[in-house]
């Protein structure tokens, strides 16, 4: 009797632990190392033939392990028959896409959004955030909403300024004309919550006290953002999991890979985005995926956490960890955590070869 995975559960061994990334169900579980192990030998051995390799009480732990499979429903049991009838999933990434995600600072201005977004729509883009610094009222929000009526951007994020004028009504008319409006952002709001718009939807409005000037949208690593899905897995394998077929505008019109990076590829006054894209340099990001990163590679989270590349542990080094991480994999603990220190510390301590790469 052999065991076998389902094609969309994925073993991810880290420094410490490993995980099962179950695509389709979009979860994740931890196993040890030791599980991750016999996982590997499953492809080449019957259980018998593997059991036979331990001793009798390491044999109880495999059917421990056997259980956890089977009572999450990660795997399968198949008989004589040749391996080479499972296919693999594939992890081609393709995209018809130029550009498949956007991010636009403007000041209330929706002739702007309207230029960027026929541009945007040609590259085929799908996702658009837009980040309104200035006071906007509901008339301004609706016009900037109406820019994405003949595209076919699919997912739109709006972030601006509270304004106790933009009362709840005039937001769920909003919602109701532009329905692919999936998240609504307001910044300096007298609380910080989320409130429902919607009791049917459920539509969430995320309030903060933050100011807007003040709020740093880039590159925070937190287990709430783990993407656990093909697409984002299978592009993990192969590109940038935050910069890929990215394009950014600042207030400024500066097309950039990152509103926090520095480097721009002209200007939208005087640049269309298919020049910038293809202006030298500006794809380099895309191509930094996290197996190339320094920690992130021996992270047990690698193919389901979003990359940052503008805030990063070392600037001088563009493999450097993400510095708003407070993950340390070598230990397997986040910050604020009993007993977690940080991974310099942790190196400082162990003989770490940062050569090294942990094969998943
Ligand atoms: S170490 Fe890297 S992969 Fe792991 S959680 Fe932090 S940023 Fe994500």
């Amino acid at each position: 009797m052999n065991i076998k995975l389902h094609s969309n559960c994925i073993p991810i061994k880290g420094y410490y632990r490993s995980i099962i990334i179950d695509l389709q169900r979009k979860t994740y579980y931890f196993i040890p190392n030791s599980m991750f192990e016999i996982i590997q030998q499953f492809t080449k051995k019957r259980i018998t033939e593997i059991k036979k390799l331990y001793t009798e009480e390491e044999s109880k732990i495999i059917d421990e392990y056997i259980n956890f499979l089977f009572s999450n429903d990660l795997c399968f049991y198949y008989n004589d028959v040749n391996e080479d009838y499972f296919s693999p999933l594939s992890f081609d990434y393709k995209s018809p896409s130029k550009i498949t995600n956007a991010i636009i600072s403007v000041k209330s201005n929706s002739i702007i959004v309207n230029k960027i977004v026929e541009q945007l729509d040609k590259l085929g883009c799908k996702a658009i955030q837009i980040q309104m610094l200035d006071n906007i009222d509901i008339n301004e929000l609706e016009n900037i909403s109406h820019c994405f009526n003949d595209s076919r951007i699919r997912d739109i994020q709006l972030l601006f300024p509270y304004n106790e004028y933009l009362e709840k009504e005039n937001l769920l008319k909003l919602l109701e004309t532009n329905h692919r409006i999936t998240k609504l952002f307001v910044f300096g709001a007298p609380n910080s919550e989320i409130i429902f718009l919607d009791e049917y939807r459920k539509f969430p409005v995320y309030l903060t006290k933050q100011k807007i000037e003040n709020y740093s949208f880039c590159g925070n690593i937190h287990p709430q953002n783990f993407t656990c899905n093909m697409s984002f897995f299978i592009e993990s394998q192969f590109y940038n999991t935050c910069l890929n077929r990215k394009v950014c505008i600042d207030t400024n019109g500066n097309i950039k890979n990152c509103p926090n990076m520095q480097k721009t590829y002209g200007n939208i006054q005087d640049t269309t985005l298919t020049e910038a894209i293809l202006k030298q340099g500006f794809k380099d990001y895309w191509f930094i995926k996290k197996d190339d990163i320094d920690v992130c590679q021996d992270c047990e989270f690698r193919h389901i956490c979003t990359d940052c590349r503008a805030f990063i542990k070392d600037p001088e080094n563009i493999y450097s960890q993400p510095s708003k991480c407070s993950y340390n994999p070598y230990i397997a603990k986040w910050e604020g955590q009993e007993g977690w220190i940080s991974v310099e510390e942790w190196r400082k301590d162990n003989k770490y070869n940062q050569n090294r790469v942990v094969e998943s």
